[in-house]
């Protein structure tokens, strides 16, 4: 692969508001994987008031955040909803944890307040529960090999899918979407929303790549081989948390 020649563009959306956990780390997992195959990365950071010019980017990330800066985000998204269900449509990656993948459902209800309105990339919605989960989540994913997915979960909020929406993976330590149904996050055509926090990414290498290819490809119209690196480090970080309950 003559990587050189290949470039993907990063639209990180609100992250003075959504990045609690240091979710932005996903954003350096994906920045560092691809300079280390010598493919360029450039990353712009969307704040509130900017414009989103779909024909740029190949991959969105939207971190996590509380209630409060869920609800700026919220507002904010509504102005962007059609161009990004546009860039959902044309095979763009977007990548959203807890609080940022809840907007791209239907809608949130918090307890006692305003409900917030998402942008609908996935056809899921999210009610505040009763109890609050935190703890480390392992999770088997079909999407990647190995399928096993480990992070942190700290989040009020229950996800529920609908129709055609699948799980991003089926739970087997932690609770995952809504402690009920064993499913954890949610995908439909390249949109991905997770609960999970950690950052995400740099202990889901094998993930992450994934993501790289599907965001070359959504760019350049092929399946780009990526080349292999060595993630000792990483592995090992993944398998410390595999079936750690606390
Ligand atoms: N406020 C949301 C909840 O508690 C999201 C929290 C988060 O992003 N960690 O469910």
């Amino acid at each position: 692969m003559d990587s050189k020649n290949y470039t993907i563009n990063i639209a990180h959306l609100y992250p003075k508001l959504l990045n609690i956990y240091g979710d932005w780390g996903n954003v350096l997992t994906i920045k560092k994987r691809c300079e280390w195959r010598n493919i360029d990365v450039n990353i712009d950071s969307i704040g509130i008031g900017d414009s989103i010019d779909i024909k740029k980017y190949d991959f969105y990330f939207l971190g996590g955040g509380q209630d409060q800066q869920q609800i700026a985000v919220s507002k904010e998204l509504q102005k962007h909803k059609t161009s990004l269900q546009e860039a959902r449509d044309e095979n763009a990656v977007f990548l959203a944890i807890c609080g940022g993948y809840q907007l791209l459902g239907h809608y949130y209800q918090p307890h006692n307040a305003d409900r917030l309105e998402g942008i609908s990339l996935l056809d899921v919605f999210t009610v505040a529960g009763d109890k609050r989960f935190i703890g480390n989540v392992t999770a088997a994913c079909e999407f990647v090999e190995p399928n096993s997915l480990v992070g942190f979960e700290n989040h009020s909020g229950l996800t529920y899918l609908k129709n055609e929406t699948q799980p991003l993976a089926y739970v087997e330590v932690g609770n995952g979407n809504n402690g009920k149904d064993k499913t954890e996050g949610a995908r439909y055509k390249n949109v991905f929303g997770t609960y999970l926090h950690g950052s995400f990414l740099p202990k889901n290498p094998h993930f992450a790549d994934y993501l790289i290819s599907l965001a070359l490809h959504k760019r350049y119209k092929e399946k780009i081989e990526l080349v292999e690196l060595d993630d000792d480090l990483e592995n090992c970080a993944h398998q410390s948390l595999v079936n750690k309950k606390y």
